[in-house]
């Protein structure tokens, strides 16, 4: 998707060989215009997809979740990352291991908001090492949910989360995919689709 890859290329900061940093249109002030285009540009690899509910993760799914439920027509549900007293006391949970901050944490999904029914499209920010994304996969098999597919804003294809969970058949679609991040630069893998 060319808009979303030239603000990466405009605004990102590298840190490390492997973070990328992009708070400024996606994790901390939003893009409102760009998250219309990234919602659109999902609905568009997803069209024709019997999709009846959007899960994603605490936080910074949930804003692109929402813009893309917009084209979709369908509830977002996100898996809740803090302990919360008023969470309902039945619920799916997973671990997950977070990439950016290296350590574990539990994320829960209350049993009333998924079912056997539902024909789930995952949406996230960032594919890394497959977590999140595994952590999600593991609650919607635990609802007997059937998985459609998974948008994702930003793949970084030098980890290997992508490429595990393509080889289980499951369908992601990136709309960016970065190749490296070495020396402090963003390389590109070639698109084999476009969007503007
Ligand atoms: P994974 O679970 O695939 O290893 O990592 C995905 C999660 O970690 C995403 O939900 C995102 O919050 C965070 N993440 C992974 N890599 C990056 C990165 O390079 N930049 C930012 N901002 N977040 C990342």
């Amino acid at each position: 998707m060319e808009l979303l890859k030239r603000k990466i290329l405009q605004e990102c900061r590298v840190e490390g060989q492997d973070i990328l940093k992009v708070d400024s249109f996606l994790n901390h002030q939003m893009d409102i215009e760009l998250f219309n285009a990234i919602g659109r540009a999902f609905k568009s690899r997803f069209e024709n997809k019997p999709i009846s509910k959007i899960l994603t993760i605490e936080a910074s799914g949930i804003g692109i979740a929402c813009i893309a439920a917009q084209y979709f027509k369908v509830p977002v549900v996100f898996a809740k990352k803090t302990e919360s007293r008023n969470l309902d006391k039945e619920v799916y949970e997973s671990k997950v291991i977070s990439f950016t901050k290296n350590k574990e944490y539990i994320i829960k999904v209350s049993k009333k908001y998924l079912s056997s029914s539902d024909n789930i499209l995952i949406i996230d920010d960032f594919l890394a090492k497959g977590q999140a994304l595994s952590g999600l996969i593991d609650i919607i098999t635990q609802a007997n949910a059937n998985l459609i597919g998974v948008g994702i804003v930003i793949e970084k294809s030098f980890q290997k989360g992508g490429k595990d969970l393509r080889n289980q058949g499951i369908q992601i679609e990136s709309l960016a995919m970065i190749k490296s991040l070495e020396n402090n630069k963003v390389t590109f893998e070639e698109e084999g689709r476009k969007e503007k």
